[in-house]
């Protein structure tokens, strides 16, 4: 048994383990909650937006 398990147990079936997880995790129950962050997708790893950097595709494969 897991500790998320046994935490979701303890409450007497209020959470599950996933929102055991959840919130010791996100500090909420469902991380939908946040509107994750997309700055993997538009970001270079040079710091420039995607849209303006004319390497994006090398800075990102090569690592930069
Ligand atoms: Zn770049």
């Amino acid at each position: 048994m897991t500790h998320y398990e046994i935490l979701a147990k303890a409450s007497d079936g209020k959470l599950t383990p996933t929102e055991v997880y959840n919130l010791e995790t996100y500090g909420v129950k469902h991380p939908s909650e946040f509107a994750p962050d997309p700055e993997d997708e538009s970001f270079c790893v040079c710091g420039k937006k995607i849209d303006d950097c004319d390497e994006a595709y090398e800075h990102i494969t090569s690592g930069y």
